[in-house]
């Protein structure tokens, strides 16, 4: 007996990675709500232009916003802990912790030994969309010189890996620093054959992506090369990067930081309780 293939599955088992009510996977949105709309001062702002990167600092407690200024653009972000950058965003298990795509109230979780929030996202202006579920992908990853040429058989040196590059090389980081991205602003997910797709960004100027830092951040952000996505970068029907040239808009960055009163009696989140880390996982040694 075979299975019928050609009927229609879905799957509606619970996601597997879940806490209790109230537990770390369960945000008090209310106090997240109140940040959103309380009294913000504009720290730093900036545009990052077309086909580049840029790399900032960001005080625990502040809001970032990322903000469309002139057409559709995709932004390839990586965070880490100001103070050590062994400690940044970890795509794949925030994709598990949370979604294949993130929005308002998700998370990004640390990598290991520290596994914390290092940010929650406050705001999503395409919270609502019809295809919010694929937008903000947390699947796919940056864009990269070494697959472009393996798949294209050019070199092209402003892949979303390279900007990052760039962009960290100031803050004492490499290219060895740059991790799997949070696509902001990406229209991408599974087709019906669970191939990995990318469609044309929908943001008008004035659509946001915003997060409120948990900790110090260093955060980074590309302009992808691809702009929009509209064209396809790869295959038989790839554009050239000439002409994708015309899809590519800059990006606009805010700082904000909170009234006081508003972060009420939050404090930063501590690294991970367990306590059998330190390479020795239940060993009895331990350090002094
Ligand atoms: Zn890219």
């Amino acid at each position: 007996m075979t299975a019928d293939r050609s009927a229609a599955r879905r799957y509606d088992q619970p996601a597997a990675y879940q806490s209790l009510p109230g537990g770390p996977l369960d945000p008090d949105r209310g106090f997240y709500a109140g940040v959103a709309s309380a009294d913000r001062t504009l720290t730093q702002e900036f545009e990052i232009p077309i086909r580049s990167g840029q790399a900032w600092e960001v005080k625990a407690g502040s809001i970032v916003r990322i903000h469309a200024v002139q057409g559709p653009q995709v932004g390839d972000l990586n965070l880490w802990n100001l103070h050590n950058p062994r400690e940044h965003f970890w795509a794949a298990r925030t994709r598990q912790l949370q979604r294949a795509s993130m929005t308002t109230y998700d998370r990004f979780w640390s990598t290991l030994p520290y596994l914390r929030p290092m940010a929650t996202v406050i705001g999503d202006s395409l919270a609502d969309h019809p295809d919010a579920e694929v937008i903000h992908d947390l699947l796919g990853t940056r864009c990269d010189p070494y697959v472009n040429r393996m798949l294209s058989g050019e070199d092209f040196d402003r892949h979303c890996h390279s900007n990052l590059t760039r962009a960290v090389l100031d803050h004492g980081l490499t290219e060895a620093d740059i991790h799997d991205v949070l696509n902001v602003f990406q229209f991408a997910g599974l087709n019906e054959k669970r191939e990995y797709f990318m469609d044309t960004c929908p943001t008008q100027p004035g659509d946001f992506f915003e997060f409120f830092a948990e900790i110090d951040l260093l955060c980074a952000l590309s302009t992808c090369p691809g702009g929009d996505l509209s064209r396809h970068m790869w295959g038989p029907e790839a554009a050239s990067t000439q002409e994708q040239l015309e899809h590519c808009h800059p990006l606009g960055v805010q700082v904000f930081s909170v009234a006081e009163d508003a972060l009420g009696g939050w404090t930063q989140p501590e690294p991970a309780a367990y306590r059998g880390h330190g390479g020795r996982h239940g060993l009895e040694l331990r350090y002094p």
